[in-house]
């Protein structure tokens, strides 16, 4: 099989086992694995914040993200078409946090300082009649959209609306180290300027468990309350904890190889007959087309032996990772072109 279904199908390598076997460990709950300890210090000091605190999922720090900021009582989090917490995170932002959850709207995902002012509308300080402003939530780069690259100056000019309006930020940076070597920009030039950040280690960066969320120290000390609450504080997690530091150290500037053929893969879908793909849309490892009946050909696709995901009706999404080589997207071409 080529898996082209999601960058999170990896499986973690041999070497990488050997550094989860070999890690050192501890109660994390206590901050008596060292292994954890390491990699949440390593994370904040990449993101350019003063703490992290490792946990089990992206979902769990964005979850709980939202919550430092979020009370229910009309609290309002603002964030791009399609965003990972409208979509694939079961409405935990209203059902945890009680978030009015307002879509702002953007190419791709990614919105203007302009498009952020217009969907916070006429609201003024002491306004009883809107919900409260309290949270901007920017995903970099962007998932459905295609794994699309904010510019910073464009983040920055988000910010500053946020901050006009005293709102919190928060980045989602799920495949942030893809946007790094994508663009040169350091992951702390990203990041820095927000609240909270974080960090999946289960994507591109090919690790089997865990992701970090970093902030300021007292936004994670108190982050550390909900991982309580919540079931997501674990015990000798080091073994996972090794993982994302294998990652850190092996596994990110050979995501330039994963955007490589996911460009490769753009252009040979744009050659293909019924499939709509402007190849200069792909900037990192995730290629969205459009096909007269997504399901359809993903179901001819698999039956060629590669996997991809339907994003809809008439869209399918092809994500590269480090268990799909230059000869597999070959194959997948090759597929595709079949089951069209
Ligand atoms: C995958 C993803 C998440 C959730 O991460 P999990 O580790 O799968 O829970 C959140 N945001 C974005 C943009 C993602 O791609």
């Amino acid at each position: 099989m080529i898996n082209l279904y999601s960058d999170t199908q990896t499986r973690p390598s041999d070497a990488m086992r050997v550094a989860m076997a070999a890690a050192e460990v501890g109660d994390e709950q206590r901050r008596e694995d060292p292994t954890v300890v390491a990699l949440e210090e390593r994370v904040a000091e990449l993101l350019g914040q003063e703490a992290a605190v490792f946990l089990p999922s992206g979902t769990m720090c964005n979850a709980i993200a939202v919550r430092l900021y979020i009370r229910p009582g009309g609290d309002q989090m603002f964030l791009g078409e399609n965003a990972h917490p409208l979509r694939f995170e079961a409405g935990g932002p209203a059902a945890i946090s009680g978030a009015v959850l307002t879509v702002v709207p953007g190419a791709a995902g990614i919105f203007t300082a302009d498009a952020l002012r217009g969907a916070l509308g006429a609201v003024s300080p002491g306004d009883r009649y809107a919900p409260r402003p309290r949270l901007v939530s920017v995903e970099q780069p962007t998932n459905v959209g295609g794994g699309r690259v904010w510019p910073v100056q464009q983040i920055v000019d988000v910010l500053d609306v946020a901050a006009e309006h005293g709102m919190h930020s928060h980045l989602d940076g799920a495949r942030l180290m893809n946007a790094v070597v994508a663009s040169g920009l350091s992951a702390s030039a990203y990041a820095e300027p927000f609240d909270t950040a974080w960090i999946d280690f289960t994507k591109g960066l090919g690790a089997p468990v865990g992701a970090c969320l970093a902030g300021s120290g007292d936004l994670i000390a108190e982050a550390w309350r909900y991982k309580q609450m919540w079931g997501g504080a674990m015990r000798q997690a080091g073994v996972i904890a090794a993982a994302g530091l294998y990652a850190l150290d092996h596994h990110v500037d050979r995501l330039a190889d994963d955007h490589a053929n996911a460009r490769r893969l753009a252009d040979g879908l744009a050659a293909i007959d019924g499939i709509a793909i402007d190849p200069d849309s792909v900037e990192t490892n995730i290629v969205v087309f459009d096909v007269a009946d997504a399901p359809a050909f993903c179901a001819a696709l698999e039956a060629e032996g590669v996997l991809m995901g339907p994003l809809g009706a008439d869209r399918v999404r092809a994500v590269t990772h480090l268990d799909v080589d230059a000869d597999g997207i070959e194959r997948a071409l090759a597929a595709a072109a079949c089951a069209v």
